[in-house]
């Protein structure tokens, strides 16, 4: 039986059905009452039953086969007709397409991947739901630190605390559990955060972190890769300043300002008057962040930064107003259709 089975599926692959009527002489041959397929079922019944598992796939097998075949000569006879039909007037113009643009967070978001793509950094995305360990501990969050508070975080469950993260830095870890070094990855990605909403903070907002693994990777290192993407982003004649600052995960770390891109340094209201607009954090990996991860801290150093991608996109395009970026106006959307 199985051999005969084999034998029909052959035969349906190769069968062409030039119009409808022979599509119908094919659906009676097999599908109807006295049809090929019904006499097999009844035929089924009598095999022994060691070949029942293997017998009955194949004729399911056969029966999908069938139907598929019919179903595509019948939608493909069914379009002829509609177009040869002479109620459709060809000469109408065309309904309409209004075409769409990308949001303006995508739009910086690729512009970032590109930008660190052209120096060799890959891209690395992960989850949005975290544990305690990839969010907070591995990356040298304190028990008792601010940020692992219901005020601050999103909680999901409480011991064992699962939460929305906070930023991007757990896929960082993530990649260093898995990946050897060298290591250079971006990690663009949505986060979440307990906030109150206004025009300046939000619950929801995007980030793209990297990473730079490798032996002797520098700060000045650091510095030359941020010094790049500020004048590829903002222009050549963009400048940079970096202030110390405090992070748990890196060590030293730092705040990295670009000279105000509206009045060039010389001082206006979007840059209060001091001539720089900070736009992301960095700093040199901590190296009980390695070894949290299983990397040698005595063999490799590395780097990481991290920045707000609505904070770039706000700059660049003049947006005063972050929530606009999550109310889809289109009077507001449709500004950027040119953008690319
Ligand atoms: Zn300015």
């Amino acid at each position: 039986m199985q051999d005969k089975i084999q034998h029909l599926l052959k035969e349906i692959e190769s069968f062409v059905a030039r119009n409808q009527e022979e599509t119908e002489q094919f659906r009676l041959k097999y599908l109807s009452k006295k049809g090929i397929l019904s006499e097999l079922f009844t035929d089924f019944k009598n095999i022994p039953a060691e070949q029942k598992k293997a017998t009955g796939a194949l004729l399911n097998d056969l029966k999908t086969r069938v139907q598929e075949k019919i179903d595509s000569f019948k939608s493909s006879f069914e379009a002829v007709s509609a177009f040869s039909d002479s109620s459709v007037d060809l000469t109408k113009p065309a309904d309409h397409i209004e075409t769409g643009a990308r949001h303006p967070l995508s739009i910086v978001r690729n512009q970032i991947i590109g930008i660190f793509s052209r120096i060799g950094f890959t891209v690395a995305e992960d989850r949005e739901i975290e544990d305690d360990w990839h969010n907070f501990t591995a990356l040298n969050f304190p028990e008792e630190h601010p940020a692992r508070d219901m005020q601050d975080t999103i909680f999901i469950e409480k011991n064992p605390d699962i939460l929305l993260r906070t930023h991007t830095s757990p896929v960082q870890i993530r990649v260093m559990e898995k990946m050897k070094p060298p290591i250079r990855k971006i990690f663009p990605g949505r986060v979440f955060r307990n906030e109150a909403i206004s025009a300046r903070a939000h619950c929801i907002f995007h980030q793209v972190e990297g990473l730079y693994v490798d032996k002797d990777v520098s700060f000045a290192d650091l510095k030359q890769t941020l010094l790049y993407f500020a004048k590829e982003m903002f222009g050549e004649k963009t400048e940079i300043r970096l202030r110390p600052s405090f992070f748990p995960f890196t060590e030293p770390s730092g705040e990295m300002d670009v000279s105000c891109l509206i009045c060039g340094g010389k001082g206006c209201n979007i840059c209060k008057y001091t001539g720089w607009v900070e736009i992301m954090g960095c700093g040199m990996v901590d190296p009980s962040v390695f070894d949290n991860c299983h990397i040698d801290s005595k063999i490799y150093t590395g780097f990481a930064f991290g920045m707000g991608i609505e904070r770039i996109t706000m700059l660049k395009y003049q947006i005063r107003d972050l929530r606009l970026f999550f109310e889809n106006d289109l009077r507001f959307l449709k500004q950027f259709t040119g953008a690319y």
